[in-house]
């Protein structure tokens, strides 16, 4: 039986978030393990496997979130891996508790949408489309792009979310192709804007 009171954890780091429209803010990182999604371009692929990284106590994991909020941070990510694929409410719960922090979720979508969240990023995957639900619910859709097929998609999905959320294109990392189709994009379409990964341009987690 899952404890609910304890997650899979690959790391938990306090640093810049280095994507999309919180870019630049101090935030505090919990990367959940576990993903069955399998995007080849994965940059966490060591975040797959849910079994072989310690499973930490959620109030663990809050407490941490609470001596990072006094260390500055002004929200927290909650990531993966695929966070979704657990049941995120009891560690939100704890979050909202202990350290009271915004609480900021990154997924793919592709399962029922669990816990409390000031603000969804969705990042749906051409190869398992989201949840209606995810779309509906995220603050910012926020599509990778490593060809024109992603523009498609990225449009097909946009076209299912609430007007307000705000739609970002990203340039696959170290894609050519994807930099100028993403560019060329958000030039040509003023609903869409551009979001670069800050962080891996700086060399910081
Ligand atoms: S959903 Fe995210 S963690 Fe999972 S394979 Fe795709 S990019 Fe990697």
């Amino acid at each position: 039986m899952v404890d609910s009171q304890r997650l899979p954890v690959v790391e938990t780091f306090h640093s810049l978030q280095g994507e999309g429209h919180h870019a630049g803010r101090s935030a505090f990182f919990i990367r959940l393990a576990g993903c069955t999604v399998g995007c080849p371009w994965c940059d966490t692929k060591h975040s797959w496997p849910s079994q072989g990284h310690p499973e930490h106590p959620i109030d663990a994991l809050a407490d941490a979130a609470q001596m990072a909020a006094d260390a500055g941070a002004s929200f927290v990510v909650i990531t993966g891996g695929e966070p979704l694929h657990n049941d995120l409410q009891p560690l939100t719960q704890a979050l909202d508790a202990r350290c009271g922090l915004p609480l900021h979720l990154e997924t793919s979508g592709v399962d029922p949408l669990s816990g409390r969240f000031d603000w969804i990023t969705l990042s749906p995957k051409r190869h398992q489309p989201p949840r209606q639900e995810l779309l509906q619910a995220c603050h910012e859709l926020k599509v990778v792009v490593h060809g024109a097929e992603d523009i498609s998609f990225a449009a097909a999905m946009a076209s299912q979310c609430g007007d307000d959320t705000e739609r970002l294109l990203q340039p696959g990392w170290e894609s050519s192709i994807g930099e100028d189709l993403a560019v060329d994009h958000v030039r040509r379409h003023a609903q869409w804007r551009l979001s670069l990964q800050s962080h891996k341009w700086l060399g910081i987690r």
